[in-house]
């Protein structure tokens, strides 16, 4: 046996990347959430052979200091919380400090960042956890993140991406997930530049982000629901005519945060039970906010399927909105069959 040692930085990196970033669509995850955990109204994804070679996420949010941008890429550094305390109360979607220094361990990495009070800002390169270049230079307020050659130095990781097309379809159904789940902020995502392929307003109006993410056809089969009270739900579910041969079009949103959860699937095919063929499922998009002191959300940084103490409330009141907005437009569209 060798001697034992600890590893350097770089290597600790290296290996660690390899929990958070598994493949593109994980990059344009965490770089979307920090843009949120930013306060960005407007954020745009491009992405170039399935984001395998190139991607950009931009937003117009906070931007970072000067004297921060080198301290943003290191291992465990965060702005969001201070100590463990916080996570009781955490509201932001990172509070890890591992992605940038992950994904930079992986790639070659460009960072443009102005803070809107600050003249100049910061242009910043860092390449397989290497810095090349850090220069004051003018760009606009907010964060630019450019990634390029995903896994030029871990072979063996490169080998299992998919076929550019398959990266690129993960990344697509991240940015529709994303663009569903906040209705207050205008997202585009293009490939390759040029006219995006999902374009949201931005005007906190869910409406026009089901419409950008599937279509007029399937939003005029959709009934709308709202209902207020500690567990708040709102959002759009499918009328017992619009099914789907899976799960992938049940969206629902925990505080703005798209989750998976068993409990929650549960409840809706429940509310769903009399009205479908066994094995065709609904399409929802539902936005369930509660107080997030009581929800106590457990997070892998990669995991959707999430646990949380609130569950057994949740899944009643997702129960009964669904089942009384079925039972409503049962009834309504029996009235107009029946004279
Ligand atoms: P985390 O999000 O868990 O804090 P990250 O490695 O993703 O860790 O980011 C490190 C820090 O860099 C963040 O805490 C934040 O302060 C800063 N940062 C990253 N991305 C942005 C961005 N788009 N806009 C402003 N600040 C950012
Ligand atoms: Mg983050």
């Amino acid at each position: 046996m060798a001697q034992i040692q600890m590893l350097d930085p770089a290597t600790i990196n290296k290996i660690a990347a390899g929990e958070v970033i598994e493949r593109p669509a994980s990059i344009v995850k965490e770089l979307v959430e920090n843009a949120i955990d930013a306060g960005a109204s407007t954020i745009t994804v491009d992405i170039r052979d399935g984001g395998i070679s190139y991607l950009r996420v931009t937003d117009n949010g906070a931007g970072i200091a000067a004297d921060q941008v080198e301290i943003a890429f290191l291992r465990h550094s965060t702005s969001k919380i201070e100590r463990a305390e916080d996570l009781q109360t955490i509201s932001s979607l990172g509070f890890r400090g591992e992605a940038l220094a992950s994904i930079a361990a992986v790639a070659r990495v460009e960072i443009l960042t102005r803070r809107a009070e600050d003249m100049t800002g910061v242009r910043y390169v860092i390449e397989g956890g290497r810095p090349q270049i850090l220069e004051e230079i003018a760009c606009p307020a907010g964060t630019t993140l450019r990634v390029e050659n995903l896994f030029f130095n871990t072979p063996a990781r490169k080998k299992f991406l998919k076929k550019p097309a398959a990266e690129a379809a993960y990344i697509t159904d991240f940015c529709q997930k994303m663009a569903l789940g906040h209705p207050e902020i205008s997202f585009k995502y293009m490939r390759g530049g040029g006219t995006p392929i999902l374009h949201t307003p931005g005007n906190n109006q869910l409406k026009n982000c089901v419409f950008a993410v599937f279509g007029k056809e399937m939003l005029s089969q959709l009934l709308s629901l709202e209902e207020t009270g500690e567990i708040s739900i709102d959002g759009y579910i499918s009328k017992p005519e619009l099914t789907r041969a899976n799960r992938s079009y049940e969206n629902y949103f925990l505080n703005g945060r798209y989750i998976k959860s068993q409990v929650i699937e549960k409840a809706l095919e429940e509310a769903y039970k009399d009205y479908v063929v066994p094995g065709t499922y609904p399409v929802t998009i539902l936005h369930i906010r509660m107080d997030p002191q009581v929800l106590d959300v457990n997070v892998h940084p990669t995991k959707m399927e999430v646990r949380f103490s609130a569950e057994e409330q949740v899944r009643e009141a997702v129960f009964e909105a669904v089942s009384r907005k079925l039972r409503e437009s049962n009834l309504t569209a029996s009235l107009h069959i029946e004279p």
